[in-house]
């Protein structure tokens, strides 16, 4: 068996300011792995997505996105609950530039 890693490609924004490569904000886009190291996107997916985080495979779906894995998961994360997890990633206090604290451009 042929095992492919689904590669999310590195998502950064530069600094207008300084130009440091700042993580871009999380998203629905951002790998399951990006959101569940912050403790605000953890809960979010705790809250919406216990049938996922409680899923033993949860943590080989940890370089995908919740858009990769929606179709996977066998109707349990169903697009209210896609849409609910996305609205409440975007509502997430949005993090300055690490360097210099300039406000991020929106990606
Ligand atoms: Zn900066």
């Amino acid at each position: 068996m042929c095992f492919r890693p689904v590669t999310v490609k590195k998502r950064e924004v530069k600094c207008v300011k300084c130009e440091q490569m700042n993580p871009l904000p999380l998203s629905v886009e951002s790998a399951l792995s990006e959101i569940w190291a912050t403790e605000n996107g953890k809960a979010i997916l705790e809250k919406h997505c216990s049938a996922m985080t409680n899923d033993p495979r949860f943590k080989s779906a940890m370089n995908m996105t919740l858009k990769q894995v929606r179709p996977m998961s066998q109707g349990k994360i169903t697009q209210e609950i896609y849409d609910l997890v996305a609205k409440e990633l975007d509502q997430l206090p949005k993090a300055g530039c690490k360097n210099c604290g300039e406000v991020l451009p929106a990606a």
